[in-house]
Order: C-alpha cells, then sequence, then structure tokens
C-alpha cells in the first residue's frame, strides 16, 4: 500500500466525517465507482399515485450534485466503466454463441467458426515468436545475415522478453513501409465489408446453387472486434455463425440452417472469400486494392465451452484499442504530432496520415453542390409557419402537399392564400392550382409534393485520414457486429437499470423516492456541473470501492473459469506469432 499524502488524508478525514457520507458512498455505487462522473444539479419531478407532486432534489444530495457513470467503453479512460461494457460486451457476443438474453439456447447448435484476419507484411519488425511447446523463440534469425539498403541488418537474434520496448519496433524504420500500414488501416472497414458480401457468393458457388437461392435458404452472421498490434496495424477478430434465412415476417426468429450448410461449408467459404477478396483504397490515395494478410487462424466452435472461452476473449478487446498499440486516446491535430507524448514509430505513422491527408484532399474530386430540400412544416409549431411557407411555394411556384388532420392530402401549386372566418388563431385558406380550398385551421403539415431526395449517403471512400490519425489510420469501430447477430448493448443496459430499478423499489423506505421509481412519467431538469470528481480524496474513495467490487467479481468467477483465457489467448497469439509483430502478450 502507497502512503498517502497530507492533503489526501485531510481529505479523506474530512469526508469519513459528513454526516451524508452514506449518501455519497450510495451515489459511489449507483455510478459504478465511475472513475469520472458526469456530476448533474438539478430535479426530478413527478406526479404520484394520490395526485400528489413530489420534487426530488440534488441540493438534498452530497455536494448538491448526483453523480453519473461516464459510461465510456476503454479501461484507459475509465476502468469501472469499462469493466461493465467488457461484461455487456461478454453477454452480447456470448448470447450469439449459447443463447440467452432473448436468443434462443437451440443457436448453440448452429454451425459457427472464430477466425482472426491479419495484416500483411509492410517491413520487418522485432517479435516475440512462440515456438510449439509454448517458449519464446529468438526473434529474427537469419543465416545469411541480410542488410538493408540503409545498412541495416534484417536480422535479430534476441530473444525478446514479455514487456520489451523494441517489440512491434521496425528492424529500419526507413525501410518500414508506413504510407501502406496506414492505407491499409484505413482501408480495413472496407476490406471486410467486401469480405461479408464475397462470403456467400463463394458458399454458393461451392453448394452448387445460384446466390439468390441461398439467400432463401441461409445467412452468415458475425460480431468482430479489432486489435491494435504493437508494429501499428490492426488485425480483426471475427465470429461467424451460420443461421437459416427467415422471411421478413419472421425475421426476428432464429433457426438452424439445414443439415449441408454445415460448418465445413462455413470454413471454406470463408477461406474463399479472404484469399479472392480485395477492396480499393480510399478516394485520392491511388489506384491500389488492399488483401487479408497470409495468415488466418480459423477454428470451429463445437463445444459450449470454447463458445464461452470465445466470447470472453473478444470482450476484452472490446473495451482496448489504439492504448494496445502506444497510441493517444484521442482525436490529433497536425500540429500536436511532433510533440505527443509517443514513440517514435507511432508519430511517423500520424506524420504520415496527416501526410495522406493532404495528398487525398489534392486529388479527391469535389462534392457535387447539393440542393437543400425544402422543408416539411407542420401545424404544431405555428399557424404563422404555415402561412409563410405557402408564400415561400407560391412566390418559387414550388408544387407542394398540404395533408389535413384528418389525412387528406392535396398537391399542387398554391394560387393564392384568401382569408375566412377565423379558426383556431387564423383566418387563412390556401388554394390550389388543383382548385381545392384547405383553411389553414384543417392543415397538419405542409412539405415538397416531391418526396425529398434521400439523405446524402456519407462517402464511404473518402479515407478522412485526419480525423483518425491517432488511430494509425482505422477509422471503425472497436466492436460490431450485424443486426441478427444477438442481443444490443441498449437492451442490455435497459435490463440492467430495469433491475436497479426493482431493487430501489424494494428497498427504499423514502416516500419521494419510491413516488419516483413507481411514477409512470417523470420530468426531469438536470444542468452539468462538471466531469470527475471534486476532490482527489473522492476519486480515491471511488477507485478503492472500484477495486473491492472488482475483487469480489474475481473470486466469484475465478473458481468457474480457471485460467481458460489465459490459455487461449496464448495458444492464439502462438498461432498467429509473426503477423502479430510481437504484440505484448501480458493482457
Ligand atoms: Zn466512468
Ligand atoms: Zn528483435
Ligand atoms: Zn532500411
Amino acid at each position: 500500500m502507497t502512503a498517502l499524502g497530507p492533503e489526501l488524508l485531510q481529505g479523506l478525514v474530512e469526508r469519513a466525517g459528513r454526516s451524508d457520507l452514506p449518501a455519497f458512498e450510495a451515489q459511489l455505487r449507483g455510478s459504478g465507482n465511475c472513475a469520472r462522473p458526469i456530476r448533474l444539479r438539478g430535479t426530478v419531478t413527478v406526479c404520484d399515485g394520490h395526485g400528489h407532486r413530489r420534487v426530488w432534489t440534488t441540493d438534498t444530495e452530497p455536494d448538491g450534485v448526483l453523480r453519473k457513470a461516464c459510461g465510456n467503453r476503454r479501461e484507459a479512460v475509465c476502468a469501472p466503466c469499462a469493466e461493465r461494457y467488457r461484461q455487456d460486451a461478454y453477454h452480447l457476443i456470448a448470447a450469439g454463441l449459447r443463447g440467452g438474453k432473448g436468443v434462443p439456447d437451440t443457436i448453440s447448435g448452429h454451425p459457427a467458426v472464430f477466425l482472426t484476419l491479419t495484416a500483411p507484411s509492410f517491413g520487418v519488425v522485432h517479435t516475440r515468436p512462440l515456438g510449439p511447446d509454448g517458449q519464446p523463440r529468438r526473434c529474427r534469425p537469419r543465416r545469411d545475415d541480410p542488410v538493408c539498403p540503409h545498412g541495416v541488418r534484417l536480422s535479430c537474434g534476441v530473444i525478446h522478453g514479455e514487456g520489451d520496448p523494441c517489440l512491434g519496433e521496425p528492424l529500419c524504420p526507413r525501410c518500414f513501409d508506413y504510407a501502406g500500414a496506414v492505407t491499409w488501416n484505413n482501408t480495413l472497414g472496407a476490406l471486410w465489408r467486401y469480405t461479408t458480401i464475397y462470403v456467400p457468393r463463394c458458399m454458393a458457388e461451392r453448394a452448387g446453387i445460384t446466390q439468390s437461392a441461398l439467400r432463401e435458404q441461409v445467412r452468415v452472421a458475425y460480431a468482430k472486434v479489432a486489435e491494435y498490434q504493437r508494429r501499428g496495424l490492426v488485425h480483426l477478430h471475427v465470429l461467424a455463425r451460420l443461421d437459416r434465412a427467415m422471411p421478413d415476417y419472421r425475421a426476428d426468429e432464429l433457426h438452424a440452417p439445414e443439415g449441408r450448410f454445415d460448418v465445413e461449408l462455413l470454413e471454406r467459404s470463408i477461406r474463399d472469400a479472404i484469399e479472392t477478396v480485395s477492396a480499393p483504397v480510399g478516394r485520392g490515395l491511388g489506384q491500389a486494392r488492399v488483401r487479408w494478410g497470409d495468415q488466418v487462424d480459423m477454428r470451429r466452435l463445437q463445444t459450449g465451452e470454447q463458445r464461452a472461452e470465445i466470447a470472453g476473449y473478444l470482450a476484452k478487446y472490446a473495451t482496448k484499442s489504439t492504448e494496445q498499440a502506444g497510441g493517444l486516446l484521442h482525436r490529433i491535430a497536425p500540429d500536436e504530432v511532433e510533440t505527443a507524448p509517443v514513440r517514435e514509430h507511432v508519430r511517423t505513422f500520424m506524420r504520415t496520415a496527416f501526410e495522406l491527408d493532404t495528398t487525398a484532399k489534392q486529388h479527391a474530386p469535389r462534392p457535387a453542390h447539393v440542393k437543400r430540400p425544402t422543408v416539411n412544416v407542420e401545424s404544431d409549431w405555428h399557424p404563422a409557419a404555415l402561412a409563410i411557407r405557402l408564400q415561400d411555394a407560391m412566390s418559387t411556384r414550388e408544387p407542394v402537399r398540404v395533408r389535413e388532420h384528418d389525412n387528406t392530402v392535396h398537391t399542387g401549386r398554391v394560387v393564392r392564400l384568401l382569408a375566412a372566418a377565423e379558426r383556431r388563431d387564423t383566418t387563412l385558406v390556401v388554394e390550389l392550382d388543383s382548385g381545392a380550398r384547405v383553411h389553414l385551421a384543417d392543415v397538419a403539415s405542409v412539405g415538397p409534393a416531391e418526396r425529398p431526395a434521400p439523405r446524402l449517403q456519407r462517402d464511404r471512400r473518402d479515407p478522412r485520414l485526419a480525423r483518425c490519425a491517432h488511430a494509425f489510420g482505422y477509422r471503425g469501430h472497436c466492436l460490431t457486429k450485424s443486426r441478427r447477430y444477438s442481443t444490443t448493448f441498449k437492451a442490455l443496459r435497459e435490463a440492467r437499470e430495469a433491475y436497479v430499478h426493482e431493487q430501489l423499489l424494494a428497498r427504499s423506505t423514502d416516500a419521494t423516492q419510491r413516488a419516483i421509481a413507481t411514477a409512470e412519467t417523470r420530468t426531469a431538469a438536470f444542468e452539468f456541473a462538471g466531469v470527475g470528481h471534486v476532490t482527489a480524496a473522492d476519486a480515491f474513495l471511488a477507485a478503492s470501492a472500484a477495486a473491492r467490487a472488482r475483487e469480489q467479481r474475481r473470486l466469484a468467477r475465478e473458481a468457474a473459469r480457471d485460467g481458460l483465457m489465459a490459455g487461449l489467448a496464448d495458444e492464439i497469439a502462438g498461432r498467429c506469432g509473426d503477423a502479430r509483430g510481437g504484440a505484448d502478450r501480458g493482457r
């Protein structure tokens, strides 16, 4: 235990001496012992069963604020919130493999594989390969002792330790293809998307049926997480599961596919797709296409135990990202690159990303001018808004669509606005060139006669490298899943909140609190009062409470899991040894 400074000690004594200490501790618990809670100030108003208005205010809470969890998923930002996210991620992934959380248990019989997709090599880096016996081997032994054009030896006979800072560093930084590496990371999302299109194509071919016939029989569901390697390249860990295709009206049901669509067919089709697929690099970055690296680790998931292990393995990666490769957590500006607290290898990645961004902007075509769609005005804004909208349409001869409250629709050009008997704040009647006359009091909305053009799709080929320079060029999410894979984070969160709610109701004796918990409508008015703990002592207390909670969870889990995960992580790392570029494996 580290010695406490006098200031911290003073803060702790002060907090402990306050009469609202239990309320403070309850807030910490309520926020999951968040390390940087959002502080809110305000009131919640409800009407209880007897028609009484009850107000709960933060004024009666410790320091006059309510502490809400920050909800960040990254361990490096807030460990307790990330832990909660990891648990949700675990349940979300495991549900898609074994059932539960609204997914039927029969899902465990569906063919499923787990695979790791790797990046190609962009230069020789220091690694820590594992031998078949699990023992680390020499980094880059080469009998011919080659030397690069810059006079650097491209061999390394050292057996690196697990935390060796040189792991993932290029042997010759000038030979390392940074532009290629950044471009590959940047195109990874597209390459994955293309792969998911290729898999059914390859499956249809293997099964000897057309693609549309296949679509009517099976669907592939995915969940994937991204892992940053020490060398700065991103790998994808992917779960793929085969389901029976269901008609739209039964789309939320999950059934096993017909017997001939088995795990072998799934595995072979994915291998075919990985071998053949390629994706074009972002607009303005040239004509090249990117492909997957040669090393693909694929395993069939047969037993329930295997499936649980894999879910745990993936959930762990979901709370990490750039920091795995020694990168920054936040977006960075071009003038901050040279002073950023990162190693030189990472800095060169960032510098290259900004250089490529400049190049891409010079070469990319200017976006076409998009005409703004005319607005739809609803009557509940104000009758005057309808009148102004109609006058506008009249002056530009724009055809409009006038919908009445009873859903009668008139379309045409506005001829004039007439005066009539006053109804609901307005005396105006609109006359269209179709002859229709509608009192403005009856109008629900006025909009363009033509349906507005669909919202302009985001340009998927825009590399947007400046925004993801801190992320080594990768602009995807850390954890993604296809829609039908399993439940959602939102559903898991809501279930948890409902449970907390129930617990609160069961235990609370405070009338206002109970009224708030049971009320059907609550009016909350909160203002933002800051982020983080107010004093170092508060932060210390939250951290200790988090550590205690973590320890309890660990003890509860330990017996059941017993090191399975660590063994699995080692095995996968061993199989992809070289391509992982010596990812540090202590995690
Ligand atoms: Zn937090
Ligand atoms: Zn080495
Ligand atoms: Zn060189």
